[in-house]
């Protein structure tokens, strides 16, 4: 079966993909997932984000490109909850550094602006108190129907320095303590199999094995 996915995120799309690939027919129903953007994504008018909460967003964005397009629609809205920080970057974690004073108004911000700009409000805060999490929404649309939401989150800690190359957005950062490294040190499959973002896209395989089209 074919979901299309409502993002031009690179690191989402990579990790989707690896879990799609991963999953392999027998957990979806003999058939397989196949993962595919969704066509013409960059021209197609923008889903509202009114940002009150990863689910509402994801739901919002996922109903909003189902409209638009034929199939199964998948949106993914998910960031960063610091807990020192009183729960931000949260839903804003994707444009952070524009909030703050690491970044000239009017540029967009790029995942390294939005590291400096974590570390630089964390930067008295020590050790045991720099705790924080990811959570990952993902809604599943179908035709102007919300069909339903899938939300996990994973534990970790915000280091003082960058380490690592892989992943993407904070993951130099986000130091995840079962596993001694951070995110950007795992590979791609271990970090898809401690994620956030792993473990909401595995509910929604079940979900699809136990809801036959
Ligand atoms: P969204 O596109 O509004 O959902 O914003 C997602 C943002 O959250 C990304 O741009 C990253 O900054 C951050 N984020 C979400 N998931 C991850 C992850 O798995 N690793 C690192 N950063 C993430």
């Amino acid at each position: 079966m074919k979901l299309f996915l409502a993002t031009s995120n690179p690191g989402k799309l990579r990790e989707l993909a690896a879990l799609a690939d991963a999953a392999g027919p027998e957990r979806s129903r003999g058939e397989g997932v196949e993962l595919a953007p969704l066509r013409d994504y960059g021209r197609l008018p923008r889903a509202p984000e009114d940002d009150a909460s990863f689910a509402l967003n994801a739901l919002e964005k996922a109903l909003h490109y189902s409209r638009l397009a034929e199939g199964f629609v998948v949106a993914d809205d998910s960031g960063l909850v610091v807990e020192a920080l009183g729960g931000r970057p949260g839903v804003h974690s994707a444009r952070y550094a524009q909030t703050g004073a690491a970044l000239p108004a009017g540029t967009a911000a790029a995942d390294a602006d939005n590291n400096r700009q974590l570390l630089a409000e964390l930067e008295s805060v020590p050790e045991e108190q720099r705790t924080a999490h990811y959570i990952c929404a993902l809604a599943l649309a179908r035709s102007d129907r919300l069909l339903a939401l899938f939300s996990d989150s994973c534990e970790g800690r915000i280091v003082k320095e960058p380490r690592g190359s892989s992943g993407f957005g904070y993951d130099p950062l986000f130091y995840f303590p079962p596993l001694g490294k951070t995110m950007a040190e795992l590979s791609l499959p271990d970090k898809n199999q401690h994620s956030h973002r792993g473990k909401a896209f595995r509910k929604l395989l079940t979900y699809l094995t136990e809801h036959p089209a």
